[in-house]
């Protein structure tokens, strides 16, 4: 952290809320709004080209020593309104979103998969993103594996929660393996949706963020929200923001940050909230085309001890892309496991959770295909609308179906879909009793974390929001550089695929 005396101006390092002054003023060639996947991505693919970037961000730095298990603690500070942030529509689904110097990647699972090559090829030939080459991707996606230092854990680390799934999945010959994950250094404590204790996952502020602080070109300044845009003759001269205290997050002070150019980075929910509250774009694209990857879990009992709070956090997938969907793994910590058990509260749900040493857990995460998503700017904030689709439900229905057969290959005594009811499945000749077609969408008990599509890159301005290069249709020098951009969703986990645009950005912006 820098003293007092260095933040007059612009300085290259990473700065927080206690060394501002009062009203903190800044000049800068590039300003970067959010310091997530996208945003360090872009922030240092700039600074490397040696451009000065302002990497502005709401959340804190963090070290991994001052992560916590505090589940309501890491709530209140790590988490998008506080671990509130929901979408309502035919279900009701949370969708979690990190915040921090690192974003989301703060709290991810560090599940690497690269842009299916369909998906690049719709974005060139449907909506005409002829900067996704085959080849810039490619390119692009190894720099990001290399950064991440991505690979596979030991069985040893994985632990029988990913085990378990892996042995059914074999018993009934479905395509699997374990996950390529951004985390070298895992220990296996299945914490990472609080933040990673060990220093062990490649989340962005420890990798792509080092890199850019190496060049002397980046100054990270963490404490900041950015409110409003200043403008003049189609271009934006100047971002509007409060300091936030690290503690409270109360209002203690005041930023303006002049730029030659402005990248809007703040994720998928609060990048089209600010260009639409702004007006620097209109609501016909921008805000729309929301997709999530909507997923349920299942518990299965097994007869031995699976100890499901530790081990990989999200280990082992079943690859039925080309059906829409995978079967992931997952854990969670015990009270979480209270929190979202679909059973009756009462005995029931005591029994489960007396059981918890016994349990496993996994389900679908879908390719949203028919499913219509919104984000609508209002005075509270962004709300947010998500529609399930038909086929999307369909598929959520034939993965929770899969996923308990998986279970009862492994040994499953007893498999738990969280649909609404609770209903337990004992004999896997019933899950489709219990898990009928139809099942509507209320009646599934969904979760998201992949927000993605709310500004999305088009060839031309009638389409999308951004062209195939970032730059906000309309506007000289703004550019958006996060899961906003993509034009549709991928059926895969998304950091790769958002850091590698995050690049593409930069890359382009500063030889421009
Ligand atoms: C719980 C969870 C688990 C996940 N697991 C995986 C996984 O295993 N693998 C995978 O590939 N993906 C995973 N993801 C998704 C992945 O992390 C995200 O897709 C990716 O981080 C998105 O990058 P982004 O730049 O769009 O947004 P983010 O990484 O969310 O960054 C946006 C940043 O902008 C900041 N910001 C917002 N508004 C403002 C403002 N007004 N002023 C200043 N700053 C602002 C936020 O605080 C945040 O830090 C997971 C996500 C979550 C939430």
């Amino acid at each position: 952290m820098t003293t007092p005396a260095t933040l007059q101006g612009w300085a290259p390092g990473r700065h927080g809320a206690r060394q501002y002054p009062k009203d903190l003023t800044l000049r800068v060639d590039v300003v970067v709004l959010g310091a997530g996947a996208g945003g360090i991505a872009t922030a240092t693919a700039l600074a490397e080209k040696g451009v000065k970037v302002a990497l502005l961000e709401e959340g804190r730095h963090w070290r991994p020593s001052e992560f916590s298990q505090d589940v309501p603690r890491t709530f209140r500070h790590l988490y998008r309104d506080r671990g509130a942030r929901s979408m309502r529509g035919n279900t009701v689904t949370p969708l979690p979103g990190g915040r921090g110097v690192g974003g989301s990647t703060l709290i991810n699972s560090a599940i690497c998969f690269r842009c299916p090559d369909p998906v690049l090829a719709q974005w060139r030939d449907d909506h005409g993103v002829s900067s996704v080459t085959a080849a810039r991707m490619a390119a692009l996606q190894d720099r990001v594996w290399e950064t991440l230092h991505v690979t596979t854990q030991s069985l040893e680390i994985q632990r029988l929660n990913n085990i378990v799934f892996r042995d059914g999945a074999e018993k009934l010959g479905m395509k699997g393996s374990f996950l390529p994950r951004s985390a070298p250094g895992c220990v296996g404590c299945g914490v990472c949706q609080l933040g990673c204790p060990t220093g062990g996952k490649s989340s962005a502020d420890r990798t792509f963020l080092v890199e850019g602080l190496a060049t002397g070109n980046l100054g990270v300044y963490a404490g900041i929200r950015v409110d409003a845009a200043e403008s003049s003759s189609g271009r934006i001269t100047a971002v509007t923001g409060r300091i936030l205290h690290p503690d409270t997050q109360a209002e203690v002070g005041s930023v303006r940050v002049e730029a030659d150019h402005v990248v809007v980075s703040m994720g998928p929910i609060q990048t089209p909230y600010f260009l639409l509250a702004n007006g620097l774009a209109d609501a016909t694209h921008c805000g729309q085309h929301l997709v999530v990857h909507p997923a349920v879990g299942a518990l299965a009992r097994m007869p031995f001890e699976v100890r499901p709070w530790h081990g990989v956090t999200q280990g082992y997938y079943v690859d039925a892309y080309d059906e829409g969907f995978l079967l992931q793994t997952y854990t969670v910590t015990p009270d979480q496991y209270f929190a979202i058990l679909p059973t009756a509260v009462g005995t029931e749900t005591m029994r489960w959770m007396k059981d918890l040493r016994y349990l496993a857990s996994a389900g679908p995460l879908v390719h949203d295909e028919d499913s219509a998503g919104q984000v609508q700017v209002t005075p509270l904030g962004p709300d947010i609308f998500y529609h399930l689709g038909d086929g999307d439900r369909q598929r959520l229905i034939k993965g929770l179906r899969r996923t308990g057969e998986v279970f009862f290959a492994a040994g499953a005594e007893a498999f738990l879909p969280a649909i609404t009811g609770g209903a337990i499945v004992r004999d896997p000749s019933k899950i489709e009793a219990v898990l009928p077609d139809t099942l509507q969408a209320h009646e599934l008990i969904t979760y998201a974390s992949h927000p993605m599509g709310t500004a999305r890159m088009a060839g031309r301005s009638e389409d999308g929001v951004v062209d195939p290069w970032g730059r906000v249709w309309g506007w000289d020098n703004l550019h958006v550089a996060d899961a906003s951009l993509f034009p549709t969703s991928l059926g895969v986990n998304p950091q790769v695929t958002t850091m590698a645009l995050g690049l593409m950005v930069g890359g382009h912006l500063a030889s421009a």
